[in-house]
């Protein structure tokens, strides 16, 4: 496995490391909120991040996520893991480099399964980064098992009716339109129930119950919440509104993750590398008991153990995209869940460590640390959770496991004693006449 990169890219690698620190990130400071990247109609907002835009299009590093026909560089999964730790570094980096989730996805299975009246009307303008968009598929009475959903699509003529509920639906406050997957033949096998239907977001019957908001954000101020719980009241779409096949909801769903999971992997281990840099800084800075922070043992571990578990994960996702990129298609499967597991494990236990290390300033509001801690348990459960994975982990492993023969497990060692002393049989039997010979 070659993990390298030509010289001309690690050059724009350059460019951008730079680029991230000095213009993206003072921008996270000027606009925190969860949702600012994401509304459009923040004239300010958006006078700010046009001209860095405009750079990054003249770098030619533009939505790069994206196949070559759709105006992507074709990269491949490696280029933009390298990218994307990057990228990691900053909350409005993804935006500024018209790669942010859940956009990506939904531009790829527009790509994929979109007529050509859905590209024309939804797929350039997210290109582009003027609209954004929202996947609606959690339900409030399920999420990780999606064929739990009841939320429905009934045909009714030349349209499609939409009703029901759906929780989580983020940033549908701010979309232009929402791709909602809806229950349209109950009767049918589990995996061929469900249908996508793209939804303009002015489409009557569209309500937002509330705009939910997670952990840090303030109950009594919904401006803050962007998760929208949304009631499909009887809206109507043209039946030209459905997205792939008549029960192909599971399948345009997969189609989504992949490589986004890879790269949401690759932005964790930027994230963790930034939280590693304030450690290391802050161990030199401060004394305690008469020397500085980083002379202590205890310290030593957290520095030793912060720097071996971010370069094993790192090593784990260029694996991944390697294997993304050089082997058949779903050979990664497994590698993709790993990431997906270790991402939260190894996020959490770097930023709970950089925290501890900076003491009582650690957990102010001052300091970057805060906002990555109110994000860490959403990383165990968008896109799935944990547990979710890694059965998917366990099962690839025991799935062609052979179950022993025996009463005993295949290493019992009396039995493969016995193996090895039948083998050698002949030899060991002339053992005493071997060491007279010496
Ligand atoms: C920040 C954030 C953004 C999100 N954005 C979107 C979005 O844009 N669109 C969207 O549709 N959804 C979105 N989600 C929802 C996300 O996809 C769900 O949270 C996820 O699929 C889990 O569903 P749930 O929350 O209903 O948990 P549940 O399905 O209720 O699961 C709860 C817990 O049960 C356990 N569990 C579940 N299944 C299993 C299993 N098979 N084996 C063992 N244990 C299990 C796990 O501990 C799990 O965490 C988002 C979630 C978050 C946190």
């Amino acid at each position: 496995m070659d993990f390298t990169v030509e010289p001309e890219f690690q050059a724009k690698l350059a460019w951008m490391r730079d680029f991230v620190k000095n213009e993206c990130e003072p921008i996270d400071l000027l606009f925190p909120h969860h949702g600012d990247p994401y509304d459009t109609k923040n004239a300010t907002a958006r006078a700010v991040i046009a001209p860095l835009q405009e750079q990054v299009k003249a770098q030619g590093l533009w939505a790069c996520h994206l196949d070559p026909h759709l105006g992507g560089k074709g990269y491949g999964q490696m280029k933009l893991a390298y990218m994307n730790e990057i990228i990691g570094r900053s909350y409005w980096a993804p935006t500024i480099f018209g790669t942010a989730a859940p956009d990506t996805g939904n531009a790829e299975i527009l790509a994929m399964f979109g007529t050509p009246d859905q590209k024309a009307r939804y797929l350039q303008p997210l290109l582009d980064g003027d609209i954004v968009s929202t996947f609606s598929m959690t339900e409030p009475q399920a999420g990780a098992d999606p064929k739990e959903f009841v939320c429905k699509a009934t045909r009714e003529g030349d349209e499609w009716v939409l009703d029901g509920y759906k929780w989580f639906s983020s940033n549908a406050r701010y979309a232009s339109f929402l791709i909602v997957m809806a229950v349209t033949d109950p009767d049918a096998p589990p995996h061929s129930r469900m249908s996508m239907l793209v939804v303009p977001a002015e489409t009557p019957g569209i309500e937002i119950v509330r705009n939910v908001g997670v952990i840090g954000d303030d109950l009594d101020n919904e401006s803050q919440g962007i998760h929208g719980y949304m009631h499909y009241n009887k809206v109507r779409v043209p039946l030209d509104a459905m997205l792939g096949g008549p029960g192909e909801g599971f399948k345009v769903a997969q189609a989504r993750l992949g490589g986004g999971r890879v790269h949401h992997a690759m932005r964790t281990v930027g994230r963790c590398q930034r939280a590693f840099e304030m450690m290391q800084e802050r161990v030199v800075s401060r004394r305690t008991a008469g020397k500085l922070l980083a002379d202590h043992q205890f310290v030593q571990g957290m520095i030793a153990d912060t720097a071996i578990e971010i370069e094993q994960f790192r090593l784990l996702v260029l694996k991944t995209a390697w294997v993304i990129d050089n082997e058949p298609h779903g050979a990664a499967r497994t590698l993709i869940a790993m990431c997906k597991v270790q991402m939260a494990k190894i996020y959490h236990d770097v930023v709970q460590r950089a925290i501890q290390i900076h003491g009582s300033y650690g957990v102010t509001n001052e300091t970057v640390l805060a906002a990555m801690w109110m994000g860490l348990p959403s990383l165990a459960l968008a896109d799935g959770p944990t547990e979710v994975h890694k059965v998917q982990v366990a099962k690839a492993f025991t799935r062609n496991a052979k179950p022993s023969e025996g009463l005993f497990p295949s290493e019992h060692i009396p039995t493969r004693l016995a193996a090895a002393r039948e083998k050698y049989a002949d030899i060991l039997s002339k053992a005493p006449a071997l060491e007279a010979a010496e």
